[in-house]
């Protein structure tokens, strides 16, 4: 009964594979990349983890965005917007939705290198 225990072995690796690799996909380190993109064009990419305090303002047809940056955090700080829903959802969590500003056309989101591909339009 050599090729039995083969087999139970080959589908405990596959097993132990697939956990391993759903565990990955749960718990890898999402980049601390982080995109603006604006009408869809990107503005910018930031690497949280290795930038500075800082601000930058976006404008989208005389309305403004001031996103901020602080201790490898990013928020939107202020806005023009009339909803100031970017502004209520707070810093970017890694796995949470995007700062969206509708009224800007203005998204604020963790980018993962696996779907550049995907992105390209
Ligand atoms: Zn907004």
């Amino acid at each position: 009964m050599k090729s039995k225990k083969l087999w139970i072995t080959v589908c405990i690796v596959i097993f132990l594979i697939g956990i391993a690799g759903s565990l990955w996909v749960i718990f890898r380190p999402h980049g601390q990349t982080v995109r603006i993109v604006q009408n869809g064009k990107t503005l910018y990419t930031i690497d949280l983890d290795h930038s500075a305090d800082r601000t930058i303002e976006v404008e989208y047809q005389g309305s403004k965005n001031i996103i901020e940056i602080k201790n490898h955090r990013i928020y939107v700080k202020e806005a023009d917007c009339p909803d100031q829903t970017c502004v209520k959802m707070g810093e970017l969590k890694s796995g949470a939705a995007p700062i969206v500003c509708l009224p800007n056309k203005l998204i604020i989101e963790f980018t993962e290198d696996d779907d550049i591909d995907a992105e390209v339009k």
